[in-house]
């Protein structure tokens, strides 16, 4: 681990959405409407093969080797979709701060609005499923809790499971127009709040939109540069399949250069996978950069690979979009 990643134990970690073994955050996936009805089919299928290849290293990864393609691929899918929406989460703190945006009420509430927004834009680039995925972990986290009953302190910090994930999944149905039924039927939305997702949804996204007015870029004007660096796996190796998997889905490539292409940022900034040893997700403002362990991704995984669907129900279940 680098000495810039041990420097998010040194900062304040409210906003470290895992810091203990097997935290789930909450995941929010969404779907703007107009980019939901451009046909993506090119986009998807490229993106299929990136997350082929993901499924292939995940099988070197000691707790997934064995299982099905089908089963890594949902496995995968989870990984994506939930680090997606915590790198957002992250973010969006950072931008309140380094765009000196006024506070936005609610600031959880709204990092985690800015995430599903976000993720909305990037649809095209990515598969429904990773997006579905991603909305329904707070879900498997809240069935995890009552199985085992094991406290998350992230969601205790952050207010009760079940009334933030039905707000993540009302704003990605309501971004989704239509398009995740059975998203909506999985995590019983009552049907009065179904009715309003769609208000919901843009809500939030007039609320960010307004936000960031300002901040905008406009055709003549350069990109922020945004890198992303993957940062080599721990001594052991442990966590390398899933840095692989990363690397060849290139979902953190995906977002940087919608970031960049959008917005005009304060100074450049950085994404950065690495080992850290232990799973957590946050922005470092001293040197600009969103570290994300892989261990979170890790976790991620994990905890699908326990609490999550199994390929025999979801193959018979969800639509190929490809
Ligand atoms: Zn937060």
């Amino acid at each position: 681990m680098s000495e810039v990643m041990s420097g998010i134990w040194a900062l304040p970690v409210e906003h470290a959405l895992f810091r203990g073994s097997f935290r789930l955050a909450l995941l929010a996936t969404t779907v703007l409407v107009p980019l939901f009805a451009a046909p993506a089919s090119a986009q998807q299928d490229a993106f299929q093969a990136k997350l082929d290849a993901a499924v292939s290293a995940l099988d070197r990864y000691p707790r997934f080797r064995g299982l099905t393609p089908e089963h890594r691929e949902l496995i995968a899918e989870f990984m994506a979709g939930n680090t997606l929406f915590i790198a957002l989460h992250e973010l969006a703190h950072a931008v309140t701060s380094q765009m000196q945006l006024p506070a936005l009420d609610r600031k959880e509430d709204a990092a985690d609005a800015f995430a599903v927004v976000q993720l909305a834009k990037l649809a095209p680039a990515l598969s429904d499923h990773v997006l579905e995925q991603a909305a329904k972990g707070w879900f498997v986290s809240d069935q995890r809790t009552q199985d085992n009953g094991n406290t998350v302190p992230y969601f205790d910090d952050h207010g009760i499971d079940r009334e933030r994930a039905e707000r993540i999944a009302c704003l990605m149905v309501g971004a989704g127009a239509g398009k995740f039924p059975r998203l909506a039927a999985e995590t019983k939305l009552p049907q009065e709040r179904r009715d309003g997702c769609g208000a919901e949804y843009e809500a939030a996204a007039k609320t960010w939109d307004d936000a960031l007015k300002a901040r905008l870029r406009s055709p003549d004007q350069p990109k922020t540069k945004i890198d992303v660096v993957y940062g080599p796996a721990d001594a052991k190796g442990k966590v390398e399949p899933i840095a692989q998997a990363f690397r060849a889905m290139g979902i953190l490539e995906a977002l940087a250069a919608q970031l960049s292409d959008t917005y005009v940022w304060p100074a450049p900034f950085t994404i950065e996978m690495e080992s850290c040893g232990y799973p957590s997700a946050q922005w470092l403002p001293r040197v600009h950069q969103l570290g994300i362990c892989y261990e979170l991704a890790a976790d991620f995984g994990e905890f699908y690979r326990t609490y999550g669907d199994r390929p025999s129900r979801s193959a018979t279940q969800r639509p190929r979009t490809r």
